[in-house]
Protein backbone atom coordinates (compact mmCIF):
# COMPACT_ATOMS: atom_id res chain seq x y z
CA UNK A 1 0.00 0.00 0.00
CA UNK A 2 1.57 3.60 -0.85
CA UNK A 3 1.95 6.11 1.77
CA UNK A 4 -1.60 7.77 2.64
CA UNK A 5 -0.95 11.22 3.58
CA UNK A 6 -3.31 14.29 4.71
CA UNK A 7 -3.19 17.11 2.82
CA UNK A 8 -3.68 20.77 4.13
CA UNK A 9 -4.42 22.34 0.96
CA UNK A 10 -7.83 19.41 -0.02
CA UNK A 11 -8.63 18.52 4.05
CA UNK A 12 -8.23 15.51 3.07
CA UNK A 13 -5.61 11.91 3.13
CA UNK A 14 -4.52 11.59 -0.21
CA UNK A 15 -2.39 8.88 -1.53
CA UNK A 16 1.26 10.28 -1.88
CA UNK A 17 2.83 9.94 -5.08
CA UNK A 18 5.75 12.03 -6.22
CA UNK A 19 5.33 14.54 -9.33
CA UNK A 20 8.20 13.05 -10.71
CA UNK A 21 10.44 9.76 -11.20
CA UNK A 22 10.98 8.18 -7.73
CA UNK A 23 12.44 11.63 -6.73
CA UNK A 24 10.14 13.34 -3.59
CA UNK A 25 10.76 17.15 -3.50
CA UNK A 26 10.13 17.97 -0.29
CA UNK A 27 10.68 21.82 1.21
CA UNK A 28 10.39 22.22 5.12
CA UNK A 29 9.90 26.00 6.72
CA UNK A 30 13.44 25.63 8.83
CA UNK A 31 14.32 28.35 11.93
CA UNK A 32 14.78 31.36 12.77
CA UNK A 33 18.34 31.36 14.10
CA UNK A 34 17.61 33.88 17.13
CA UNK A 35 17.58 31.67 19.81
CA UNK A 36 18.03 27.66 20.59
CA UNK A 37 15.42 25.84 19.24
CA UNK A 38 12.38 25.16 22.02
CA UNK A 39 11.14 21.16 22.10
CA UNK A 40 8.39 22.70 20.22
CA UNK A 41 10.28 23.46 17.30
CA UNK A 42 11.49 20.16 17.70
CA UNK A 43 8.71 18.00 17.28
CA UNK A 44 7.78 19.38 13.70
CA UNK A 45 11.43 18.77 12.57
CA UNK A 46 11.50 15.46 13.73
CA UNK A 47 8.16 15.02 11.94
CA UNK A 48 9.57 16.02 9.13
CA UNK A 49 12.42 14.04 9.75
CA UNK A 50 9.94 11.08 10.23
CA UNK A 51 8.29 11.61 7.01
CA UNK A 52 12.01 11.78 5.02
CA UNK A 53 13.18 8.62 6.57
CA UNK A 54 10.23 6.87 6.33
CA UNK A 55 9.94 7.98 2.14
CA UNK A 56 13.45 6.66 1.95
CA UNK A 57 12.20 3.40 3.54
CA UNK A 58 9.28 3.18 0.85
CA UNK A 59 11.93 3.12 -1.85
CA UNK A 60 12.17 6.62 -2.61
CA UNK A 61 15.02 8.97 -3.33
CA UNK A 62 14.98 12.24 -1.32
CA UNK A 63 15.77 15.82 -2.13
CA UNK A 64 14.75 17.60 0.97
CA UNK A 65 15.33 21.23 1.47
CA UNK A 66 15.46 23.37 4.56
CA UNK A 67 15.87 27.45 4.77
CA UNK A 68 17.22 28.78 7.81
CA UNK A 69 15.86 32.36 7.98
CA UNK A 70 18.62 34.79 9.50
CA UNK A 71 17.84 38.05 8.78
CA UNK A 72 14.03 39.32 10.28
CA UNK A 73 13.02 41.53 12.63
CA UNK A 74 14.14 39.85 15.95
CA UNK A 75 17.11 39.02 14.82
CA UNK A 76 18.02 42.57 13.80
CA UNK A 77 16.34 43.96 17.02
CA UNK A 78 18.59 41.29 19.21
CA UNK A 79 21.70 41.74 17.14
CA UNK A 80 21.34 45.41 17.77
CA UNK A 81 20.67 45.25 21.16
CA UNK A 82 23.87 43.39 21.60
CA UNK A 83 25.97 45.23 19.63
CA UNK A 84 27.01 42.94 17.06
CA UNK A 85 26.31 42.27 13.21
CA UNK A 86 23.77 40.24 11.98
CA UNK A 87 25.89 37.59 10.82
CA UNK A 88 27.66 37.42 14.06
CA UNK A 89 24.25 37.13 15.88
CA UNK A 90 22.93 34.46 13.89
CA UNK A 91 26.18 32.08 13.35
CA UNK A 92 26.19 31.19 17.05
CA UNK A 93 22.47 30.44 16.70
CA UNK A 94 22.93 28.43 13.56
CA UNK A 95 25.50 26.47 15.15
CA UNK A 96 23.15 25.16 17.98
CA UNK A 97 20.75 24.43 15.57
CA UNK A 98 22.77 22.20 13.77
CA UNK A 99 23.55 20.45 17.11
CA UNK A 100 20.52 19.83 18.68
CA UNK A 101 19.54 18.74 15.15
CA UNK A 102 22.15 15.83 15.15
CA UNK A 103 21.91 15.61 19.20
CA UNK A 104 17.81 14.43 18.39
CA UNK A 105 19.22 12.42 15.46
CA UNK A 106 17.33 14.38 12.64
CA UNK A 107 18.96 13.71 9.09
CA UNK A 108 20.91 16.83 7.76
CA UNK A 109 18.31 18.41 4.70
CA UNK A 110 20.17 20.57 2.46
CA UNK A 111 20.28 23.84 3.97
CA UNK A 112 19.83 26.77 2.72
CA UNK A 113 20.56 30.74 4.29
CA UNK A 114 18.01 33.42 3.34
CA UNK A 115 20.77 35.84 3.29
CA UNK A 116 22.95 34.09 0.65
CA UNK A 117 20.07 34.51 -1.89
CA UNK A 118 19.43 37.98 -1.71
CA UNK A 119 19.75 39.10 -5.09
CA UNK A 120 17.48 36.21 -6.32
CA UNK A 121 15.15 37.56 -4.15
CA UNK A 122 15.13 41.28 -5.04
CA UNK A 123 15.05 39.98 -8.33
CA UNK A 124 11.82 37.75 -7.91
CA UNK A 125 10.27 40.93 -6.44
CA UNK A 126 10.84 42.75 -9.51
CA UNK A 127 9.21 40.02 -11.54
CA UNK A 128 6.10 40.85 -9.21
CA UNK A 129 6.11 44.44 -10.03
CA UNK A 130 6.17 43.49 -13.95
CA UNK A 131 3.17 40.93 -13.40
CA UNK A 132 1.75 43.84 -11.83
CA UNK A 133 0.90 42.04 -8.51
CA UNK A 134 3.57 43.58 -6.29
CA UNK A 135 3.89 47.58 -5.96
CA UNK A 136 6.69 49.75 -4.18
CA UNK A 137 5.66 52.33 -1.38
CA UNK A 138 7.15 55.64 -1.04
CA UNK A 139 9.76 54.52 1.41
CA UNK A 140 11.04 51.88 -1.26
CA UNK A 141 9.28 48.86 0.81
CA UNK A 142 7.65 46.46 -1.67
CA UNK A 143 4.47 44.76 -1.44
CA UNK A 144 2.08 41.57 -3.22
CA UNK A 145 -1.37 43.15 -3.51
CA UNK A 146 -3.35 40.14 -2.48
CA UNK A 147 -6.83 41.54 -4.25
CA UNK A 148 -4.69 40.55 -7.17
CA UNK A 149 -4.93 36.72 -5.97
CA UNK A 150 -8.33 35.83 -5.89
CA UNK A 151 -7.17 32.44 -4.54
CA UNK A 152 -5.77 34.12 -1.21
CA UNK A 153 -6.88 31.66 1.48
CA UNK A 154 -6.97 28.39 -0.13
CA UNK A 155 -4.59 27.08 2.03
CA UNK A 156 -5.87 28.50 5.22
CA UNK A 157 -9.26 28.19 4.20
CA UNK A 158 -10.63 31.49 5.38
CA UNK A 159 -13.11 33.71 3.98
CA UNK A 160 -11.87 37.25 3.10
CA UNK A 161 -14.29 38.89 1.55
CA UNK A 162 -14.88 42.35 1.53
CA UNK A 163 -11.14 42.77 2.41
CA UNK A 164 -9.85 46.42 2.55
CA UNK A 165 -8.18 46.42 -0.54
CA UNK A 166 -4.29 48.27 -0.11
CA UNK A 167 -4.60 47.79 3.53
CA UNK A 168 -0.84 47.09 4.55
CA UNK A 169 1.59 44.83 7.09
CA UNK A 170 5.30 45.07 7.22
CA UNK A 171 5.29 42.47 9.84
CA UNK A 172 6.63 38.90 9.34
CA UNK A 173 3.67 37.94 11.52
CA UNK A 174 0.25 39.15 11.77
CA UNK A 175 -3.02 38.91 12.60
CA UNK A 176 -4.81 35.79 12.20
CA UNK A 177 -7.62 37.08 10.96
CA UNK A 178 -7.25 39.36 8.99
CA UNK A 179 -5.43 40.12 5.42
CA UNK A 180 -3.20 42.74 4.42
CA UNK A 181 -0.78 43.42 1.23
CA UNK A 182 2.21 42.05 2.90
CA UNK A 183 5.74 43.25 2.43
CA UNK A 184 7.92 41.50 0.37
CA UNK A 185 10.65 44.02 0.77
CA UNK A 186 11.35 46.09 3.45
CA UNK A 187 13.34 49.50 2.95
CA UNK A 188 15.89 49.93 5.80
CA UNK A 189 15.67 51.85 8.64
CA UNK A 190 18.63 53.68 10.02
CA UNK A 191 20.97 51.20 11.26
CA UNK A 192 19.31 48.09 10.15
CA UNK A 193 20.79 45.09 7.92
CA UNK A 194 20.25 45.91 4.37
CA UNK A 195 21.68 44.96 1.14
CA UNK A 196 22.12 47.02 -2.43
CA UNK A 197 20.14 45.26 -5.18
CA UNK A 198 18.15 46.08 -8.73
CA UNK A 199 14.81 46.93 -6.45
CA UNK A 200 16.63 49.39 -4.24
CA UNK A 201 17.98 48.56 -1.00
CA UNK A 202 16.72 47.06 1.97
CA UNK A 203 15.94 43.68 2.97
CA UNK A 204 13.53 40.73 2.36
CA UNK A 205 10.48 39.57 4.39
CA UNK A 206 10.00 36.06 5.68
CA UNK A 207 7.48 34.74 3.25
CA UNK A 208 9.62 35.69 0.10
CA UNK A 209 12.75 34.15 1.04
CA UNK A 210 10.74 30.21 1.41
CA UNK A 211 8.80 31.07 -2.15
CA UNK A 212 12.35 32.10 -3.47
CA UNK A 213 14.65 29.43 -1.75
CA UNK A 214 12.04 26.46 -2.77
CA UNK A 215 11.76 26.89 -6.17
CA UNK A 216 15.56 27.42 -7.21
CA UNK A 217 16.20 23.94 -5.46
CA UNK A 218 13.49 22.31 -5.91
CA UNK A 219 11.98 23.66 -8.92
CA UNK A 220 7.98 25.65 -10.00
CA UNK A 221 6.21 22.88 -8.98
CA UNK A 222 7.41 20.42 -6.34
CA UNK A 223 6.22 17.41 -4.03
CA UNK A 224 5.50 18.61 -0.49
CA UNK A 225 6.14 21.55 1.35
CA UNK A 226 5.85 21.03 5.45
CA UNK A 227 5.99 23.73 9.03
CA UNK A 228 4.22 23.28 11.88
CA UNK A 229 0.56 24.21 11.94
CA UNK A 230 0.91 28.04 12.73
CA UNK A 231 2.86 28.08 9.46
CA UNK A 232 -0.43 27.56 7.42
CA UNK A 233 -1.75 31.17 7.78
CA UNK A 234 -0.35 33.69 6.83
CA UNK A 235 2.96 32.11 5.94
CA UNK A 236 2.19 29.54 3.89
CA UNK A 237 -0.44 31.38 2.33
CA UNK A 238 1.61 34.08 1.29
CA UNK A 239 4.10 31.83 -0.04
CA UNK A 240 1.72 30.18 -2.49
CA UNK A 241 0.32 34.03 -3.76
CA UNK A 242 3.97 35.16 -4.69
CA UNK A 243 4.87 31.55 -5.90
CA UNK A 244 1.37 30.68 -8.23
CA UNK A 245 0.95 34.04 -9.54
CA UNK A 246 4.54 34.52 -10.82
CA UNK A 247 4.74 30.79 -12.27
CA UNK A 248 0.69 30.19 -13.13
CA UNK A 249 1.43 26.92 -11.84
CA UNK A 250 0.32 25.06 -8.17
CA UNK A 251 3.44 25.39 -5.99
CA UNK A 252 3.74 22.15 -3.60
CA UNK A 253 1.33 19.54 -4.40
CA UNK A 254 0.98 18.04 -0.51
CA UNK A 255 1.12 20.65 2.59
CA UNK A 256 2.21 18.53 5.50
CA UNK A 257 2.13 20.45 9.15
CA UNK A 258 2.79 19.32 12.56
CA UNK A 259 0.51 20.02 15.51
CA UNK A 260 1.80 21.82 17.75
CA UNK A 261 3.01 20.70 21.22
CA UNK A 262 1.81 21.29 24.54
CA UNK A 263 3.84 21.32 27.94
CA UNK A 264 1.82 19.76 30.79
CA UNK A 265 -1.26 20.48 29.54
CA UNK A 266 -0.55 23.88 28.35
CA UNK A 267 0.40 26.13 25.69
CA UNK A 268 4.76 26.32 26.08
CA UNK A 269 5.35 30.09 27.42
CA UNK A 270 8.58 31.51 29.14
CA UNK A 271 5.92 33.17 31.61
CA UNK A 272 4.69 30.18 32.69
CA UNK A 273 8.11 28.91 33.45
CA UNK A 274 6.97 25.23 31.28
CA UNK A 275 9.39 26.48 28.13
CA UNK A 276 12.20 24.16 27.98
CA UNK A 277 14.55 24.25 24.88
CA UNK A 278 16.22 20.79 24.14
CA UNK A 279 19.09 21.56 26.19
CA UNK A 280 17.15 22.39 28.59
CA UNK A 281 15.69 18.82 29.34
CA UNK A 282 19.60 16.85 28.63
CA UNK A 283 20.47 19.42 31.54
CA UNK A 284 18.03 17.62 33.97
CA UNK A 285 19.26 14.31 32.75
CA UNK A 286 17.29 13.41 30.01
CA UNK A 287 18.42 11.09 27.05
CA UNK A 288 18.60 12.60 23.92
CA UNK A 289 16.42 9.26 22.54
CA UNK A 290 13.89 9.49 24.88
CA UNK A 291 13.28 12.88 24.31
CA UNK A 292 13.31 11.97 20.46
CA UNK A 293 10.79 8.51 21.15
CA UNK A 294 8.66 10.97 23.07
CA UNK A 295 8.08 13.63 20.06
CA UNK A 296 7.13 10.60 17.49
CA UNK A 297 4.91 9.03 20.30
CA UNK A 298 1.97 10.86 19.01
CA UNK A 299 1.20 10.76 15.15
CA UNK A 300 1.46 14.08 13.84
CA UNK A 301 -1.94 15.44 13.52
CA UNK A 302 -2.24 14.85 17.10
CA UNK A 303 -1.72 16.93 19.76
CA UNK A 304 1.16 16.28 21.44
CA UNK A 305 1.27 16.19 25.27
CA UNK A 306 4.51 16.63 26.49
CA UNK A 307 5.00 15.57 30.43
CA UNK A 308 7.67 14.38 32.32
CA UNK A 309 5.83 11.63 33.30
CA UNK A 310 5.62 10.95 29.75
CA UNK A 311 9.22 11.26 28.96
CA UNK A 312 10.49 8.78 31.51
CA UNK A 313 8.22 6.31 29.84
CA UNK A 314 9.68 7.06 27.16
CA UNK A 315 12.91 6.12 28.38
CA UNK A 316 12.07 2.61 29.76
CA UNK A 317 10.43 1.76 26.04
CA UNK A 318 13.83 2.77 24.68
CA UNK A 319 15.72 0.85 27.46
CA UNK A 320 13.32 -2.17 26.98
CA UNK A 321 14.35 -1.93 23.25
CA UNK A 322 17.70 -1.49 23.13
CA UNK A 323 17.72 -4.31 26.01
CA UNK A 324 15.98 -6.93 24.08
CA UNK A 325 18.39 -6.07 20.97
CA UNK A 326 21.12 -6.95 23.41
CA UNK A 327 19.61 -10.22 24.46
CA UNK A 328 19.10 -11.11 21.05
CA UNK A 329 22.83 -10.18 19.97
CA UNK A 330 24.56 -12.07 23.45
CA UNK A 331 22.22 -15.01 23.74
CA UNK A 332 22.91 -18.17 22.95
CA UNK A 333 20.20 -20.17 21.50
CA UNK A 334 19.24 -23.73 20.65
CA UNK A 335 19.27 -24.90 17.24
CA UNK A 336 16.67 -24.29 14.47
CA UNK A 337 13.93 -22.20 13.83
CA UNK A 338 10.43 -22.08 15.74
CA UNK A 339 7.48 -21.03 13.55
CA UNK A 340 5.85 -18.58 15.55
CA UNK A 341 8.79 -16.21 16.05
CA UNK A 342 9.26 -16.18 12.18
CA UNK A 343 5.54 -15.43 11.24
CA UNK A 344 5.68 -12.61 14.82
CA UNK A 345 8.26 -10.80 13.18
CA UNK A 346 6.75 -11.22 9.86
CA UNK A 347 3.73 -9.73 10.97
CA UNK A 348 5.43 -7.02 12.72
CA UNK A 349 7.25 -5.40 9.96
CA UNK A 350 3.68 -5.56 7.78
CA UNK A 351 1.81 -3.74 11.18
CA UNK A 352 4.60 -1.13 11.57
CA UNK A 353 4.44 -0.34 7.72
CA UNK A 354 0.96 -0.31 7.31
CA UNK A 355 0.66 1.90 10.76
CA UNK A 356 2.96 4.64 9.34
CA UNK A 357 1.39 4.46 5.57
CA UNK A 358 -1.42 5.72 7.35
CA UNK A 359 -0.55 9.19 7.50
CA UNK A 360 2.45 8.13 9.74
CA UNK A 361 0.70 6.57 12.49
CA UNK A 362 3.79 6.47 15.19
CA UNK A 363 2.25 5.67 17.82
CA UNK A 364 0.43 2.30 16.13
CA UNK A 365 3.88 1.60 14.56
CA UNK A 366 5.58 1.54 18.34
CA UNK A 367 2.99 -0.34 19.72
CA UNK A 368 3.68 -3.37 16.43
CA UNK A 369 7.32 -3.40 17.99
CA UNK A 370 6.01 -3.88 21.58
CA UNK A 371 3.86 -6.09 20.52
CA UNK A 372 6.71 -8.72 19.30
CA UNK A 373 8.93 -7.60 22.16
CA UNK A 374 6.46 -8.71 24.99
CA UNK A 375 5.81 -12.40 23.48
CA UNK A 376 9.40 -12.68 22.91
CA UNK A 377 10.85 -11.53 25.81
CA UNK A 378 9.01 -14.54 27.22
CA UNK A 379 10.00 -17.24 24.63
CA UNK A 380 13.17 -16.34 25.50
CA UNK A 381 12.66 -17.79 29.46
CA UNK A 382 11.07 -20.46 27.55
CA UNK A 383 13.45 -21.27 24.95
CA UNK A 384 10.99 -20.41 22.79
CA UNK A 385 13.32 -18.35 20.58
CA UNK A 386 15.52 -20.61 18.37
CA UNK A 387 18.74 -19.67 16.71
CA UNK A 388 17.05 -19.03 12.96
CA UNK A 389 14.51 -16.65 14.74
CA UNK A 390 17.36 -14.02 15.88
CA UNK A 391 17.97 -12.68 12.04
CA UNK A 392 14.26 -12.03 11.55
CA UNK A 393 13.59 -10.26 14.89
CA UNK A 394 16.78 -8.43 14.58
CA UNK A 395 15.54 -6.98 11.24
CA UNK A 396 12.53 -6.13 12.53
CA UNK A 397 14.30 -3.54 15.42
CA UNK A 398 16.86 -2.40 12.23
CA UNK A 399 13.58 -1.55 10.27
CA UNK A 400 12.00 0.36 12.88
CA UNK A 401 15.15 2.00 13.58
CA UNK A 402 15.68 3.34 10.11
CA UNK A 403 12.69 5.37 11.10
CA UNK A 404 12.29 5.98 14.79
CA UNK A 405 16.53 6.06 15.37
CA UNK A 406 16.69 5.57 18.95
CA UNK A 407 17.85 1.73 19.48
CA UNK A 408 22.00 2.67 18.89
CA UNK A 409 23.08 3.97 22.27
CA UNK A 410 24.79 7.20 21.75
CA UNK A 411 23.29 9.43 24.42
CA UNK A 412 26.47 9.16 26.61
CA UNK A 413 28.83 11.01 23.82
CA UNK A 414 25.73 13.59 23.31
CA UNK A 415 24.87 14.24 26.97
CA UNK A 416 28.67 14.70 27.26
CA UNK A 417 28.64 17.82 24.67
CA UNK A 418 25.99 19.39 26.24
CA UNK A 419 27.32 19.30 29.89
CA UNK A 420 30.60 20.78 28.04
CA UNK A 421 28.32 23.46 26.89
CA UNK A 422 26.98 24.68 29.96
CA UNK A 423 30.31 24.51 31.21
CA UNK A 424 31.70 26.68 28.38
CA UNK A 425 28.75 29.21 28.56
CA UNK A 426 29.07 29.39 32.60
CA UNK A 427 25.67 27.70 33.28
CA UNK A 428 27.28 24.84 35.74
CA UNK A 429 24.42 25.43 38.09
CA UNK A 430 21.92 24.21 35.36
CA UNK A 431 23.81 20.89 35.54
CA UNK A 432 21.55 18.40 37.46
CA UNK A 433 23.67 15.43 39.27
CA UNK A 434 21.26 13.24 36.66
CA UNK A 435 23.26 14.74 33.72
CA UNK A 436 26.83 14.08 35.59
CA UNK A 437 25.89 10.65 36.38
CA UNK A 438 24.55 9.74 32.92
CA UNK A 439 27.94 11.07 31.44
CA UNK A 440 29.84 9.50 34.19
CA UNK A 441 27.85 5.92 32.60
CA UNK A 442 27.56 6.49 29.05
CA UNK A 443 31.67 6.79 28.93
CA UNK A 444 31.68 3.53 28.08
CA UNK A 445 30.14 2.15 24.37
CA UNK A 446 28.35 -0.58 24.03
CA UNK A 447 31.44 -2.19 22.39
CA UNK A 448 33.60 -1.17 25.72
CA UNK A 449 31.54 -3.13 28.14
CA UNK A 450 30.97 -6.16 26.03
CA UNK A 451 34.89 -6.13 25.93
CA UNK A 452 34.98 -5.49 30.00
CA UNK A 453 32.58 -8.83 30.38
CA UNK A 454 34.26 -10.79 28.20
CA UNK A 455 37.56 -10.15 30.58
CA UNK A 456 35.49 -10.71 33.73
CA UNK A 457 34.61 -14.05 32.16
CA UNK A 458 37.94 -15.14 31.04
CA UNK A 459 39.16 -13.57 34.65
CA UNK A 460 36.38 -15.90 36.70
CA UNK A 461 37.31 -19.10 34.43
CA UNK A 462 40.63 -18.66 35.46
CA UNK A 463 39.86 -18.61 38.91
CA UNK A 464 41.22 -14.95 39.02
CA UNK A 465 38.70 -14.15 41.41
CA UNK A 466 39.96 -10.73 42.71
CA UNK A 467 40.62 -9.65 38.94
CA UNK A 468 36.78 -10.44 37.91
CA UNK A 469 35.26 -8.31 40.81
CA UNK A 470 37.55 -5.52 40.37
CA UNK A 471 36.09 -5.40 36.83
CA UNK A 472 33.08 -5.91 37.91
CA UNK A 473 33.07 -2.86 40.57
CA UNK A 474 34.51 -0.64 37.42
CA UNK A 475 31.20 -1.48 35.69
CA UNK A 476 28.71 -0.40 38.32
CA UNK A 477 30.64 2.51 38.95
CA UNK A 478 30.09 3.20 35.67
CA UNK A 479 26.35 2.60 36.36
CA UNK A 480 26.71 -0.52 34.44
CA UNK A 481 24.04 -2.99 35.50
CA UNK A 482 24.95 -6.63 34.97
CA UNK A 483 23.14 -9.82 36.23
CA UNK A 484 23.56 -13.70 35.87
CA UNK A 485 20.86 -15.40 33.58
CA UNK A 486 20.41 -18.73 32.01
CA UNK A 487 21.69 -16.88 29.07
CA UNK A 488 24.76 -16.43 30.97
CA UNK A 489 25.85 -12.51 31.81
CA UNK A 490 23.21 -9.99 30.94
CA UNK A 491 23.90 -6.18 31.22
CA UNK A 492 21.97 -2.66 30.87
CA UNK A 493 22.34 0.33 31.72
CA UNK A 494 21.34 1.94 35.21
P1 LIG B 1 10.39 29.31 14.20
O1 LIG B 1 11.84 29.17 14.50
O2 LIG B 1 9.60 30.02 15.25
O3 LIG B 1 10.14 29.88 12.81
O4 LIG B 1 9.75 27.83 14.18
C1 LIG B 1 10.34 26.74 13.53
C2 LIG B 1 9.32 25.64 13.34
O5 LIG B 1 8.81 25.17 14.61
C3 LIG B 1 8.08 26.04 12.53
O6 LIG B 1 7.76 24.99 11.65
C4 LIG B 1 7.01 26.20 13.59
O7 LIG B 1 5.74 25.97 13.05
C5 LIG B 1 7.40 25.11 14.58
N1 LIG B 1 6.87 25.32 15.96
C6 LIG B 1 6.96 26.42 16.74
N2 LIG B 1 6.38 26.21 17.96
C7 LIG B 1 5.90 24.95 17.95
C8 LIG B 1 5.18 24.11 18.90
N3 LIG B 1 4.87 24.54 20.13
N4 LIG B 1 4.86 22.86 18.52
C9 LIG B 1 5.19 22.39 17.29
N5 LIG B 1 5.86 23.11 16.36
C10 LIG B 1 6.21 24.37 16.67
ZN1 LIG C 1 8.83 29.09 5.20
Amino acid sequence: MPLRLYNTMSSRIEEFRPLRDNEVRMYACGPTVYDYGHIGNFRTFVAVDLLRRFLRQSGYTIRHVMNITDVDDKIIRNAARDGVSVQQYTSKYLQAFLEDSALIGIEQPKLVRATEHIPEMAEFVAKLVRKQVAYRTEDGSYYFRIAKFPQYGKLSKKDFQGMLDGARVDLDEYDKDSARDFALWKSPKPGEASWDTVIGPGRPGWHLECSVMSMQELGESFDLHAGGEDLVFPHHENEIAQSESLTGKPFAHFWFHARFLLVEGEKMSKSLGNFFTLRDLVLKGHKPSAIRYLLTSVPYRTQLNFTFDGLKQAAVSVERLRNFRLRLGAGSFPAGANPAMQSLAAETVARMTAALDDDLNTAQAQGAVFEMVRPANAAFDTGGVRRDDVPPLLAVLAKFDEVFAVLDDDDGPKMKRVLEWAVAEGREKDISDELREAVQSGQLSDADIEKKIAEMKAARAARDYKGSDAIRAELTAAGIIIEQTKEGVRWRRK
